[in-house]
C-alpha cells in the first residue's frame, strides 16, 4: 500500500460560548482547522486534522499547518502508510521541527491502518482499558462570579471536572479559584490552569493564598526553570503542560519530580505515535494524563478519545470533547459526550469517524498523482 495523494482543507470553527479567553488577554473567536485527507493506491484513505489554539500558545499556528503540509506532502507520496515508524521518522528526516503540521498526516495514517487492519485506533494502541471516557470541561477566563456560574452549568451537563483558566492578575485568580472551588462538591475535580501566565512572584503568591483548597495547579510559568522553582514551594497537586512538548524533557520533569501529572496534546508532540510513546512512559513513572489537543472540532475529538480509552483508566485524569464547544460538525461518526460527562468511542475500524464533505468545501491544496 502506498500514499497517492494528500488533500488539505481548511474550515473555521465557531464556539457556542462565542469566545475563549486564557491567559495575558488572549483569545480566539472562530478556530482555523485544517483537515488532511491522505488517499492511497489500496483504495483506502484516512483523515486527520490540526487546530491550533491561535499564534500565541504553543509554537504553532493555523496558517503553518497548511504551510508546513505543502512542503511536507511530496515527501510522502508512495510511503506505506501503515508503517507508521518508517513515517515518522520520514517526517522528521524532511522537516525539522513542526510537529504540529506532522500530526495529522501521522493520525490520517493510523486511520489507514485501522481500516486496513479492521481494527479501531484504540485496539492498536493498548487496547480498551475502560469502556467510556471521563471529560473535564475548560472554563474560559472570565470575572470570579462568572466562571463559577459557568462552573455550575456545567456540572449540570455532567462534567465532574473543571479546568480554569487564570495566568491573569493574581489578586483576580485567587478570587477565580475560591469562588469556583464554592459551587464544588464532594468527587469534583478543580485545576488551575496558569498557560504560563505568571511569573514567579506571582505563582507564588497564587498557591499560597490558595494552599487551603482543594485544587491542582498547571503550567504556571513560562520557562520550566520557573514552573519546577513553583512546584518546590507549594504541596498543591502539579500539573505540566506547554514545556512538555517531548520525550527529552518529560525525562528530565520525570527525574526533578516536576508534576504530578501532564496534559498531553496529540498535535504538540507530533500525532498519536508519539504522543503513545509519551504516555507509555508516563504511565510507567507513575504519571497521571490529561489526554487532549490544542483545539479541534470532530477529527480531533476522535484522536483523543482513541488515546484516550487506550490509556490505563486510573492514570487518565480526563480527556476533552472539543467538539462540543463548537457549533461546526466536520464529520459523521465523532465521539458526542454524555449526559453524564463521559464519551464512548467507535469501535469502527480506523478513527471511525466519516467527513462531511460540504463542511470541508473545496480543497486548499491537493498533492499526489
Ligand atoms: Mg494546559
Amino acid at each position: 500500500m502506498r500514499i497517492t495523494r494528500v488533500t488539505a482543507y481548511q474550515i473555521d470553527l465557531p464556539l457556542v460560548e462565542g469566545r475563549y479567553s486564557w491567559s495575558n488577554g488572549n483569545f480566539v473567536e472562530t478556530f482555523d482547522a485544517t483537515v488532511i485527507e491522505v488517499e492511497t493506491d489500496a483504495g483506502v484513505s484516512g483523515i486527520g486534522e490540526c487546530t491550533p489554539l491561535g499564534p500565541a500558545y504553543l509554537p504553532a499556528y493555523a496558517a503553518g499547518v497548511r504551510a508546513g503540509l505543502k512542503e511536507l506532502a511530496p515527501k510522502l507520496i508512495g510511503l506505506d502508510p501503515r508503517d507508521l515508524g518508517t513515517l515518522n521518522r520520514r517526517m522528521d528526516a524532511a522537516m525539522r521541527g513542526h510537529p504540529y503540521v506532522k500530526a495529522p498526516v501521522d493520525v490520517a495514517c493510523w486511520d489507514i491502518l485501522g481500516k486496513a487492519t479492521g481494527q479501531p485506533v484504540w485496539r492498536l494502541l493498548g487496547g480498551a482499558q475502560m469502556e467510556r471516557v471521563r471529560l473535564y470541561r475548560a472554563i474560559s477566563q472570565q470575572s470570579p462570579d462568572e466562571m463559577a456560574a459557568k462552573v455550575s452549568a456545567y456540572k449540570k451537563e455532567g462534567y465532574t471536572k473543571f479546568q480554569l483558566k487564570v495566568g491573569g492578575e493574581a489578586d483576580d485568580d485567587i478570587a477565580r479559584i475560591k469562588a469556583c472551588a464554592k459551587v464544588l462538591g464532594p468527587g469534583d475535580v478543580l485545576d488551575a490552569d496558569a498557560n504560563t501566565g505568571w511569573t514567579m512572584h506571582e505563582a507564588a503568591r497564587v498557591v499560597n493564598a490558595v494552599r487551603d483548597v482543594d485544587v491542582y495547579i498547571e503550567q504556571p510559568c513560562r520557562s520550566y526553570e520557573e514552573c519546577l522553582s513553583v512546584r518546590r514551594r507549594t504541596p498543591l497537586p502539579f500539573i505540566l503542560d506547554e514545556n512538555i512538548d517531548g520525550l527529552a524533557i518529560l525525562q528530565r520533569a520525570i527525574a526533578d519530580g516536576a508534576m504530578d501529572a501532564i496534559n498531553l496534546k496529540i498535535s504538540k508532540v507530533g500525532g498519536l505515535t508519539k504522543a503513545r510513546l509519551i504516555r507509555d512512559v508516563a504511565v510507567e513513572a507513575g504519571l497521571a494524563m490529561i489526554i487532549e489537543d490544542t483545539w479541534g472540532g470532530d477529527i480531533v475529538t476522535a484522536a483523543i478519545a482513541h488515546l484516550a480509552r487506550s490509556t490505563p483508566e486510573e492514570f487518565l485524569f480526563a480527556a476533552t470533547d472539543f467538539n462540543s464547544y463548537g457549533t461546526k460538525d466536520i464529520a459523521n461518526g465523532a465521539p458526542k459526550r454524555d449526559p453524564d460527562g463521559f464519551m464512548a468511542v467507535s469501535d469502527q475500524p480506523g478513527l471511525g469517524v466519516e467527513p462531511i464533505r460540504e463542511a470541508l468545501g473545496k480543497p486548499v491544496f491537493s498533492i499526489g498523482g
